[in-house]
Parts: structure tokens; C-alpha cells; sequence
């Protein structure tokens, strides 16, 4: 299997070893409009994966080297400095993605390819990618809202003294400030999670969800604070992304995808099954009616936001 990344920063180069990691692939090609980084990435990626699966890692000079990827991720394009959020880089990014998706697509085979974009706004980019490659909205995939619900389950095994594998539960809608815990439907094993806490005796309160939910929220923030940018997180994100398309593994993600048509088109995270082909089925949840006016506010942001950008 031959996949491609583009652009290799913190988060492409992040995603390189995680997916390099997998063992799922036999190529990686690389892509950066800077040649000296793409080049220095392949190299050292190279001597990693002497220490590990047999991987060819190449850099490429242009896109006549992706020919024959099953999968391009997008991970080009500026990102959040402190302070700033995800939606003050829409215009920038949105350049990125209009440069980038006609070469992808021009090298590719549009019956075939999968798109994963992880550029942020994620959302925003999601729904342009998919406007300029023509491709179903199906095969266009952002990471969405794994990272957020990763980071949820995490906080929540941690407080729950119970495995990360166990906790089912989501971060749905944006992937920004908007986003918002799907309490409703979260369980620990199969059991809803108010159940489970009464349980173990660790009270939900209303206050410690809201402090969980702030925490998620401000997670990227809070890494940026530290670490001047977030990278390793959302590499295993997009690299488990991958490896359940191409084993065709029908997992439930918590993804971004387009639905819907015309002026009702938006794309948000949601948990959808994804497979061989990306998105195979969206799920809708249990949603309590704040965490479906949160849905509502969501999308909203998100079109509104994309309009602003498709003159
Ligand atoms: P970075 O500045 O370290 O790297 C960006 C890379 O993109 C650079 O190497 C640059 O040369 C390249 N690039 C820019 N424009 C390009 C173009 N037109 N063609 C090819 N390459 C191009 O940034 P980073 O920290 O790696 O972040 C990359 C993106 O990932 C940002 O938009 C960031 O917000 C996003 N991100 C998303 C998530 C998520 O959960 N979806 C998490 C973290 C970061």
C-alpha cells in the first residue's frame, strides 16, 4: 500500500512515524512545498524505519510522485501560535488547500483516492477539500473530533481508574471551540456512564463535567502553552484513521465528513463507521436537547465560516 503526506511540520512528520509504525504500508512519499524539509524527513524517517518495518520513504520533488497512493493526508499549512484559534487560520489555510487538492487530484486516481485532512479549521478545510477534488464526500475525511475524544478518554480513564479501550465516549460537532461532549450516550464497557460512576463511587456532578469538558476543550491551548505547537496526539490519530481504511476495519471514528447538499452542506465530527471506501454509515447518538442545540451551533459556525471563504 502506498500512501502520501503533505506538507512535513511537526504534524506531518508526526504522522509519518505513526503511520510508518503501523507496518500497514510498503511507501510513504512525501510532500512539502519547502524540498530541504521534505528531503531531511524522508532521510530520517528512512534510518527510523531500519529499526523497524520495511518501509520505502521518499521525498518528492512534485506530484507526479504520489501516482498510485490509495490514501493522501493533508497536514500542510500554518498553525495555531498562543492565543490564536483555529478559525484565525481559515484564510490562510484555505489558500493551502486550493493549491494542494488540484495536484493531488491530477495525480491520482479519482475513483480510488482517499483524502484525510487534518489542516485546520479542520471542518472548513474538509468542505473545501471535498468541493475542489469532485471527490464523494465519503472518501474525504478529516480527523475531526478523534483527537478531542481521545483526549476525553483519557481524562475520563484516568478519574475512573479504568482503560481508555473502555471508555465509550464521544467529543462531537466542531473540531474548535464549538465541540461538545455527547454525555448522553457515554458509556464505560456498556454500561452508561452515570450508572458506572455511581458504581466505582466518583460522582458525575454537573461540575466535574463541565470541568472535563473545559479540559478537552483547552487541551490544544494548553499543549501550544508548553510545547509551542501539538503533534504527537493528532500523528497517532491520523495514523489509526489510516489503518482502519486500508484494513477496511469498520470501526466507529468520530470523524468530520461532508452531508447534505447545496446551502445545507456542512461537515462536522460525528460517529461514523469507516472503511475500505472512508465513510461507509453516519450514527446518530442519544443527544440530549443541549447537546443538540450544541450540534446546531456547531454547524452553523462551521457553513458559516466556509461561505465566508467560497466568494
Ligand atoms: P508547521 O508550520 O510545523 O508545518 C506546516 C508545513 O506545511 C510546513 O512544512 C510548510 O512548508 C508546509 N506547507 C505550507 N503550505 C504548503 C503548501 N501549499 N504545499 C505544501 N506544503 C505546504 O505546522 P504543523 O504544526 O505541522 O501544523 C500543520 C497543520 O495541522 C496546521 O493547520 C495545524 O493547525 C493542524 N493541526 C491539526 C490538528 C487536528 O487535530 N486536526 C492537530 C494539530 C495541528
Amino acid at each position: 500500500m502506498k500512501i502520501a503526506i503533505i506538507g512535513l511540520g511537526s504534524v506531518g512528520s508526526a504522522v509519518a512515524t505513526a503511520v510508518k509504525n503501523t507496518g500497514f504500508v510498503h511507501e510513504i512519499v512525501l510532500f512539502d512545498r519547502d524540498g530541504v524539509r521534505a528531503r531531511a524527513a524522508a532521510e530520517d524517517l528512512g534510518h527510523a524505519a531500519s529499526f523497524g518495518f520495511d518501509v520505502k520513504i521518499t521525498a518528492a520533488n512534485n506530484y507526479r510522485a504520489i501516482r498510485g497512493a490509495d490514501t493522501v493526508i493533508i497536514a500542510a499549512g500554518a498553525n495555531q501560535k498562543p492565543g490564536e484559534t483555529r478559525m484565525d487560520l481559515l484564510n490562510k489555510n484555505a489558500d493551502v488547500i486550493r493549491d494542494i487538492v488540484p495536484k493531488i487530484m491530477a495525480n491520482t486516481d479519482p475513483k480510488h483516492v482517499k483524502i484525510i485532512v487534518v489542516t485546520n479549521p479542520l471542518d472548513v478545510m474538509v468542505m473545501l477539500t471535498q468541493k475542489i477534488s469532485k471527490l464523494p464526500a465519503a472518501r474525504v475525511i478529516g480527523t475531526g473530533t478523534m483527537l478531542d475524544s481521545a483526549r476525553l478518554r483519557t481524562i475520563l480513564s484516568r478519574q475512573l481508574s479504568v482503560s481508555t479501550q473502555s471508555v465509550n465516549a464521544y467529543v462531537l460537532g466542531e473540531h474548535g471551540d464549538s465541540s461538545f461532549v455527547a454525555w448522553d450516550s457515554a458509556c464505560v464497557g456498556a454500561i452508561a456512564i452515570n450508572d458506572f460512576c455511581r458504581q466505582v463511587k466518583v460522582p458525575l456532578t454537573q461540575t466535574a463535567r463541565n470541568t472535563i469538558e473545559h479540559r478537552v476543550r483547552n487541551a490544544a491551548y494548553e499543549i501550544i502553552r508548553g510545547r509551542g505547537a501539538t503533534w504527537d496526539g493528532i500523528g497517532a490519530a491520523a495514523a489509526d484513521l489510516l489503518r482502519c481504511i486500508i484494513n477496511d476495519e469498520r470501526r466507529i471514528m468520530t470523524v468530520s465528513s461532508v452531508s447534505g447538499t447545496g446551502a445545507n452542506a456542512v461537515a462536522v465530527s460525528m460517529p461514523r463507521i469507516v472503511g475500505r471506501d472512508g465513510v461507509a454509515a453516519t450514527i446518530m447518538p442519544k443527544l440530549s436537547a443541549d447537546e443538540k442545540s450544541a450540534l446546531k451551533k456547531s454547524e452553523k459556525i462551521i457553513r458559516k465560516n466556509y461561505d465566508a471563504i467560497i466568494k
